[in-house]
């Protein structure tokens, strides 16, 4: 039995309640009540009492709960660790930006990608986590901080192309009028090159922006960061960048963490400049955030890197650091609770 009523669509849902004799408008009710918050059945007012304790007995509402608040005194960066049913952790991130609030959340407990620089994937992959589960990251940032979130990024914990099924209908979930309705071009997916996924997803034609985790252009230094390459390698990922370009006419944001000495050469700049040629993509370089248990430091090279690719023809910005001060990035925070515990 299935008792993540956060999960389900608008139409599952009222074909639920249609078995339970409800009437069709009961299920709009019910999703709206869900995609507001509530906690609990007994909130949803305009609910018969009868029907509330019948779907309390057969699902849950409370969703994910706090277990650690984090508030940036520099930028007013939130970062939350939820606790899942399961006693499982995740993490979510609320940042202001000047184009709006946005939650930057995780679609897998763990990750089993392996990239040599990310905290999420030291304890390898626990879990996916379900369609409810990610937009409830959502709902209740929301609902706690009472900051209306305008724009979402799958950037959290995890690789949302190794779990794309519950993905694609989070984003159903996210995107539906009596829910949030978060449009699609307010919303970022970002994959370290899982190939099959981007392919599926431009079939899809979504308008939301795709991010592609480059952090090198050469399959050698690919292969070194990130196990992923050595199964899909960055030629045929450039290839399906530009497959997913001319079947979407979405330009790609490609995330390019810099590594001392690894991703930072000169030489590195021009081959991806040679290989975004003919494709309208974006470069987005961030300072490598120190992870304690990795040998690998922050690049010193970041603006000359920036200015190679610019005076190329290439746009590339620096990512601006948020949340410094409370371990707001890639994992961080989980990962010591992980080994207090
Ligand atoms: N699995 C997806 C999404 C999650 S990671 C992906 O790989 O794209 C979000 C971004 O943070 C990715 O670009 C990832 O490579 C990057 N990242 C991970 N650890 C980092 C670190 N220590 N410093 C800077 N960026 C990092």
């Amino acid at each position: 039995m299935n008792t993540d009523i956060r999960s389900m669509t608008l139409e599952e849902l009222t074909a639920a309640l249609r078995e339970l004799g409800e009437p069709a408008f009961r299920g709009r009710q019910v999703f709206t009540w869900l995609h507001r918050g509530v906690r609990s059945f007994d909130e949803m007012s305009d609910i018969s009492k009868p029907l509330r304790e019948k779907l309390a007995g057969v699902y849950r509402a409370d969703g994910l709960t706090v277990s650690r608040k984090q508030v940036s005194e520099n930028d007013g960066t939130i970062k939350y660790l939820w606790e899942l049913h399961d006693g499982n952790c995740i993490e979510t991130v609320l940042m202001r930006y000047r184009h709006g609030n946005t939650v930057c959340i995780s679609s897998q407990v763990g990750c089993r990608m392996g990239c040599a620089f990310c905290a999420s994937t030291l304890g390898g992959k626990v879990r996916d986590l379900s369609p409810g589960e990610m937009a409830e990251q959502v709902i209740f940032t929301q609902a706690d901080s009472g900051v209306p979130i305008s724009n979402i990024v799958l950037m959290g914990i995890g690789e949302p192309m190794d779990n794309l099924d519950n993905v694609l209908k989070f984003l159903e979930l996210i995107n539906h009028p009596l829910g949030l309705h978060i449009g699609m071009r307010h919303i970022s997916l970002s994959t370290c090159g899982v190939i099959p996924g981007i392919r599926r997803l431009a079939e899809l034609e979504l308008q939301l922006t795709l991010s592609v985790s480059l952090h090198a252009p050469d399959s050698e230094t690919r292969s070194r960061i990130m196990p992923v390459n050595r199964a899909y390698d960055v030629e045929e990922l450039f290839s399906a960048c530009r497959g997913y370009f001319e079947k979407t006419g979405r330009r790609i944001s490609f995330e390019y963490a810099m590594i001392d000495g690894v991703n930072d050469a000169g030489w590195q700049a021009d081959l991806i400049v040679k290989k975004l040629r003919g494709m309208p993509g974006h470069v987005n370089l961030i300072p490598l955030n120190d992870v304690a248990e990795s040998p690998l430091k922050p690049s010193r090279r970041v603006r000359q890197f920036q200015q190679r690719l610019e005076r190329q023809g290439v746009t590339a910005t620096v990512r601006r650091s948020l949340g410094g001060d409370i371990d707001a990035s890639c994992g961080q925070l989980r990962r010591k609770e992980m080994m207090k515990a």
